[in-house]
């Protein structure tokens, strides 16, 4: 007895014990934000040597992060390459069109995981700031947050700030995604002529304008946005590009530059895995077009930074990844076990030899030119395929990096071994795929968001 009565402090001790190591494991476990700024090419960062000073806050956090100069979306339009991110599933397998499309509008299988529902299982408390419409959370994206706000940028930051504060002893995972940098280019007044004043052209950045003629010739904001531009006149264009890395700039002063210094004043910066990165680039007349729905790099090349706790040195990665290696990467490094499911790699262990093809399609959009087109670098080349014509081209990247010369000087083993490796992949999709679930009528608000944002006429 007296033996029994001895023990029960030493148990009460070792509970006490286990219970404040648990809790300092937990608390100390970093936080995690991917930042999402819709629409921003990979080459129009200061980081990657632009000419322009566009994003002084993200060159900021580069300098202290993995960054990956040749970093790819696997769709150029917002809902598949999102599905992508969060699922490391290639939209062949997760065949989420994008939402707007409404006549076959889908969400994500529930067979899927997504990186949300696994950081939510593990503790993470998880809070999702977006612009809504084609990321509205019933597209699946939703899944595995506690919270899920869609608004126009810049209405959600005070509501980030508080957040923030109200998470600083609890690990949490932030999602926050702007439209900002997305056509129509209409930055606020103090930026609209940030990289330059010296244009007479008839471009208009009048929001209200574009919303009351949208309404009154029933189009949608970007149709009568892009009507004011001459597609011949490089003025237009130039001016466009100007427009569009103002809207750059004020992301990064206003999100970025903002988020930083509130993480820092609240002591959580440093224990903060942070990776900024976008879905897709944007065309500016390169190929004849503008926007983005075609798979040339300047439609698919993205910025990837990954900003890991206390890191204090800048790595610079060059090896072709994607946006499907972002989750298993996280999830690797925050030693949470990665679904079999997942497509991608941990990024944090790429080096010199690796050599992995990588995938890149259109699952909706269409038009003339090719309906579920679909692309795959594989170092050197670039090889595009379009099924219902059957076309192929190969593109030279070490040679030809603009896309201008397809089928020059690829050997005829080299294209063999590209089809190969094209359709092995092809099949395994085939094979992998996961049928979506239709999705009913979308709510008012979020057709209301769509319409705002020019997805609706
Ligand atoms: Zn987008």
């Amino acid at each position: 007895m007296n033996k029994q009565k001895k023990l029960i402090p030493l148990v009460f001790m070792l509970f006490l014990l286990a219970y404040l190591l648990h809790q300092n494991t937990v608390q100390s476990r970093p936080n995690l934000i991917i930042l999402s700024l819709d629409t921003l090419r990979g080459d129009s960062v200061g980081y990657m040597g632009y000419v322009r000073n566009t994003s002084p806050a993200l060159d900021e956090v580069a300098e202290h992060a993995y960054i990956y100069t040749k970093a790819f979306s696997h769709a150029p339009r917002t809902t598949p390459s999102h599905i992508t991110l969060f699922t490391s599933l290639y939209p062949s397998q997760h065949l989420v069109p994008e939402y707007s499309s409404w006549n076959q509008s889908y969400a994500l299988s529930p067979e899927a995981t997504t990186l949300t529902q696994l950081l939510n299982r593990s503790g993470y408390r998880c809070a999702a700031f977006t612009g809504g419409g084609n990321v509205a959370p019933e597209t699946g994206l939703g899944r595995g947050f506690h919270a899920y706000e869609t608004c126009d940028f810049p209405c959600y930051l005070p509501r980030l700030s508080s957040f923030i504060s109200e998470n600083e002893g609890n690990p949490f995972f932030l999602f926050i995604h702007t439209y900002e940098i997305h056509s129509p280019y209409t930055p606020p007044e103090s930026y609209v002529n940030y990289f330059g004043s010296d244009y007479g052209g008839g471009i208009t950045v009048n929001k209200t304008l574009l919303m009351f003629e949208a309404e009154k010739q029933e189009k949608s904001i970007h149709d009568v946005y892009f009507s004011y531009v001459d597609r011949e006149n490089e003025q237009d264009i130039f001016r466009l590009k100007q427009l569009y890395d103002a809207e750059i700039r004020y992301s990064s002063d206003v999100l970025v530059s903002r988020l930083i210094g509130e993480l820092r004043e609240h002591g959580l910066y440093e224990n903060t895995l942070l990776i900024i990165t976008s879905d897709h680039g944007e065309e500016f007349m390169e190929h004849g077009g503008l926007e983005h729905w075609r798979l040339y790099n300047e439609h698919i090349h993205v910025p990837l930074i990954i900003k890991l706790p206390y890191q204090r040195k800048q790595k610079k990665v060059k090896q072709y990844v994607g946006l499907i290696d972002v989750a298993p990467t996280v999830l690797d490094y925050l030693d949470i076990s990665t679904p079999g499911s997942m497509q991608g790699v941990n990024l944090l262990e790429v080096n010199e030899s690796f050599n992995r093809p990588l995938f890149s399609e259109r699952i909706t959009n269409l038009d003339a030119e090719c309906l579920f087109q679909k692309a795959m670098i594989h170092p050197p080349h670039k090889y595009v395929w379009c099924p219902l014509t059957g076309y192929e081209k190969v593109y030279d990247l070490s040679k030809d990096p603009g896309e201008l010369n397809p089928n020059s000087g690829v050997g005829a083993r080299r294209l063999v071994e590209l089809r190969r490796a094209f359709f092995d992949w092809m099949n395994h999709t085939l094979h992998t795929s996961l049928p979506p679930t239709k999705l009913m009528q979308p709510s008012p608000q979020t057709r209301e968001r769509l319409r705002k944002l020019g997805y609706l006429n």
